[in-house]
C-alpha cells in the first residue's frame, strides 16, 4: 500500500487555538504529519507525491468564490494589517442573509466559521497539497490499485462546501469520494474521526451516490455541537452513530461493525475512509477509549469488506500515541490487502 504526501502540507503553522474560553497552542501542527511520515518509511511504506490535479476536483465539492477567498486571503489580511497580528476572523455574519462582503475582514467572517482556521502565509500552498494528495490516491485507486492512503494534513472532514471549520479548510475525503463517482456508481465514506465530519455532511446531505456513515463522540455534549446527531440522514443516505463520552474499544468496534453492514448493503463498489486516530484514549482531544490493538482491528474489519479503498488522514493530535496507531492501523490493513 502507497502513501501520498507532499512535504508544502507542512507550510500551513497555526499558533493560537482558542477553547473553552482559553489560548492555548495549536493542536493542529505540522508535526503530526511528520511523525506519521516518519513512521511510514520505517515500516517500509512507499511515500509519494500527488501529481497536481489542478482546481477542478477541488470546485468539484467547494463553491468556488470560498476556493478564490482562500487563495489569496492571507496575503490580504497582511496587507491591511501588516506583520504581527494572528489571521483570525473576529465577525461573522451568523444567519447567512445579507451579500457576501468585499472587505478582507467582513469575508473572513463570512468564509472562516470558526476561530480554529488561523490563515498563515503557508496555508495556500498546505490545503492545496493535502487536496491533491487526497485526489491522487481516489486517482490511482479508480485506476485499480487497491488502496492507497493519503497523508492528508491540514484535515478536512469538518470544512463545508462554502465555509472552514474545525482546522479543515478543503474536504479532502468528500474531494476523492466524488472524484471516485466517475469511476464507481455507488462510493462510501465512512468517518471514524471522532469528532462529526459535519463538513462531509453538509456536503453530502443531498447526494445519493455518496453513502455517508459517521462514528463519533455525542455532538450534544461534545464538539462540534451543531450535527451529527442521529436522526440527522441527509435524504437518507447519511448515518450519524452516536457514541457516549468514555465508550470502550469494544462499543466503538461494534458500532463499526453497524457502519459496516449498512455499507455493505448500500452497495458501495468503493469505499474512502475519513482516518482520524483522535480516537486514542490518550489523545489530547480524547473523547472515547481506542488503544493500538482497537485500531488494528478497526482495519482488519474495514479492508476485510473487500472494496477498492481510499485512506484519508484527518485528525489524531500530539499525543503519545499517535504514531503507533497509525502504524498499528496501516500496517493491519496491509496485511489484510
Ligand atoms: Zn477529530
Amino acid at each position: 500500500m502507497k502513501a501520498i504526501f507532499d512535504p508544502r502540507q507542512l507550510d500551513h503553522a497555526p499558533e493560537a487555538y482558542f477553547r473553552r474560553g482559553a489560548t492555548m497552542p495549536h493542536p493542529e501542527q505540522p508535526r503530526r504529519a511528520i511523525l506519521i511520515r516518519d513512521m511510514l518509511a520505517e515500516n517500509g511504506f512507499p511515500i509519494e507525491p500527488p501529481r497536481d490535479h489542478g482546481l477542478d476536483p477541488i470546485r468539484a465539492v467547494h463553491d468556488p468564490d470560498y476556493v478564490n477567498f482562500l487563495q489569496d486571503a492571507h496575503a490580504r489580511f497582511r496587507a491591511d494589517v501588516g506583520e504581527g497580528p494572528l489571521a483570525i476572523p473576529t465577525a461573522h455574519p451568523g444567519p447567512r442573509r445579507g451579500q457576501r462582503p468585499k472587505d478582507i475582514h467582513g469575508q473572513m467572517g463570512w468564509w472562516l466559521t470558526d476561530t480554529s482556521t488561523e490563515l498563515t502565509a503557508g496555508t495556500w500552498d498546505a490545503i492545496y497539497w493535502s487536496a491533491q494528495s487526497a485526489i491522487e490516491a481516489a486517482t490511482r485507486v479508480a485506476g485499480g490499485e487497491r488502496a492507497v492512503y493519503a497523508l492528508s494534513r491540514p484535515p478536512g472532514h469538518h470544512a463545508m462546501a462554502a465555509a472552514a471549520n474545525g482546522f479543515c479548510f478543503f474536504n479532502n475525503a468528500c474531494i476523492a469520494a466524488h472524484h471516485l463517482t466517475q469511476r464507481f456508481g455507488k462510493v462510501a465514506l465512512l468517518d471514524i474521526d471522532v469528532h462529526t465530519g459535519n463538513g462531509s455532511l453538509d456536503i453530502l446531505w443531498d447526494r445519493n451516490d455518496i453513502f455517508y456513515a459517521s462514528l463519533h463522540a455525542d455532538p450534544a455534549v461534545y464538539p462540534t455541537f451543531y450535527l451529527g446527531h442521529a436522526d440527522e440522514t441527509g435524504t437518507g443516505t447519511c448515518r450519524n452513530i452516536v457514541l457516549p463520552l468514555g465508550a470502550d474499544q469494544d462499543m466503538v468496534l461494534e458500532a463499526l461493525d453497524g457502519a459496516l453492514a449498512q455499507i455493505r448493503n448500500f452497495g458501495a463498489e468503493a469505499l474512502v475512509v475519513s482516518l482520524g486516530f483522535d480516537m486514542a484514549a490518550d489523545d489530547p482531544l480524547a473523547a472515547v477509549q481506542v488503544h493500538a490493538d482497537g485500531f488494528a482491528e478497526m482495519a482488519r474489519r474495514i479492508a476485510g469488506l473487500g472494496l477498492p479503498l481510499v485512506l484519508v488522514q484527518e485528525g489524531g493530535y500530539l499525543g503519545p500515541s499517535l504514531a503507533v496507531n497509525a502504524q498499528a492501523f496501516l500496517t493491519a490493513c496491509r496485511d489484510v490487502l
